[in-house]
């Protein structure tokens, strides 16, 4: 933990990681691998910063809390164009061909899984040659295959798939370094963190060796393809206990973006329980499920199934809600 950033031991846990990446995504070597820090409300920042000033706007496809907050951020550095009309509750992403897009537009932005509200896209947006399409992956990145070459940028947050808090994953195409607002704080800077390998000052060493052995184990468990097999396993376990509930368990989600990552639920009825949702919860936790808890903002039960949440764990979660439907309902 104590080891120097600019020493060779440490350069060599950093390039690992990063090649393990780069091999995991089949990332094209006209993509660069930045490690930053911010998180993902860092990125929303950054994306803005180092983008929005080719044209001065951009496309942001808002279908949930994060992408909403995403464009919040940018308007700060240019002009957001929302594709979407405005909705009251985020439960569903529409087809592409009801889209307004601005072809003026210095990129498109969306979220590929929305994990407060559990709705994931079930397709990549198509866009023309000359937009970069950028994507906050933070909650679903390693879950399931991606053809980066369809992207402009990736970004994800460490904390959900890929380990502890304290860095963000950024792929970008080389071609959209270089192109950032005069303003943009150097930490926050593509082309600098390119410049220096992601070492512009201090990184947080120990969460990238931890992030490291986490590409090692995906690699060890059947890489991408592993976790997206186990990841509709388990997602189905839960969506199948809540289909079968006779609306017991309720989720708002349109079945074509359920999130396989984020499962949202209310129990007792569509606008939920309260009292049976704290039992449900405490009974989840002398079970040993703790944090099952809903996002303040929608209330209700999230089971997040990020990959270290084995199948086992997801059936014994399952056997809690079918024990409670029964003896509930
Ligand atoms: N994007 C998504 C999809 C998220 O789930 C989160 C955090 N849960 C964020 C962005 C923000 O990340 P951070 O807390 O690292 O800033």
């Amino acid at each position: 933990m104590e080891m120097s950033h600019r020493s060779s031991t440490y350069g060599k846990i950093q390039e690992t990681a990063i090649n393990d990446l780069r091999e995991l995504l089949n990332i094209p070597s006209n993509y660069k691998v930045l490690l930053m820090q911010g998180g993902g409300t860092g990125q929303f920042a950054a994306v803005a910063l180092n983008l929005i000033g080719v044209t001065g706007t951009a496309d942001y496809v808002i279908t949930g809390s994060w992408s909403a907050k995403a464009a919040k951020e940018a308007a700060q550095y240019g002009k957001v164009n929302a594709v979407l009309p405005k909705v009251a509750k985020y439960i569903s992403v529409p087809r592409q061909s009801s889209w307004q897009l601005d072809p003026k537009a210095s990129y498109v932005y969306y979220c590929d899984n929305e994990t407060v509200e559990g709705v994931e896209f079930d397709f990549v947006p198509e866009v023309p040659a000359s937009v970069p399409l950028v994507a906050d992956m933070s909650s679903n990145f390693l879950s399931r295959p991606i053809d980066v070459a369809k992207f402009g940028v990736i970004f994800a947050g460490a904390q959900k798939n890929i380990g502890p808090a304290g860095t963000t994953v950024i792929i970008v195409r080389e071609d959209l370094i270089g192109k950032h607002l005069k303003s943009t704080p150097s930490i926050l800077n593509f082309e600098l963190m390119d410049k220096n390998s992601s070492l512009m000052n201090t990184p947080p060493t120990f969460i990238i060796y931890v992030m490291g052995l986490v590409f090692k184990w995906i690699k060890r468990n059947g890489g991408i393809a592993g976790m997206s097999k186990l990841a509709n396993a388990k997602s189905k376990l839960i969506y199948d206990t809540i289909d079968k509930s006779n609306g017991f368990f309720y989720c708002p989600v349109d079945p074509n973006v359920r999130s396989h990552m984020n499962v949202p639920f209310r129990i007792g009825s569509a606008a939920g329980n309260d009292a049976l949702e704290k039992e449900f919860l405490a009974k989840a936790e002398a079970d040993g499920m703790i944090q099952l808890k809903g996002h303040r903002s929608v209330g209700g039960i999230r089971a997040s199934l990020y990959n270290a949440v084995t199948l086992a764990e997801t059936q014994q979660l399952a056997n809690l809600m079918l024990d409670f439907y029964k003896n509930n309902k």
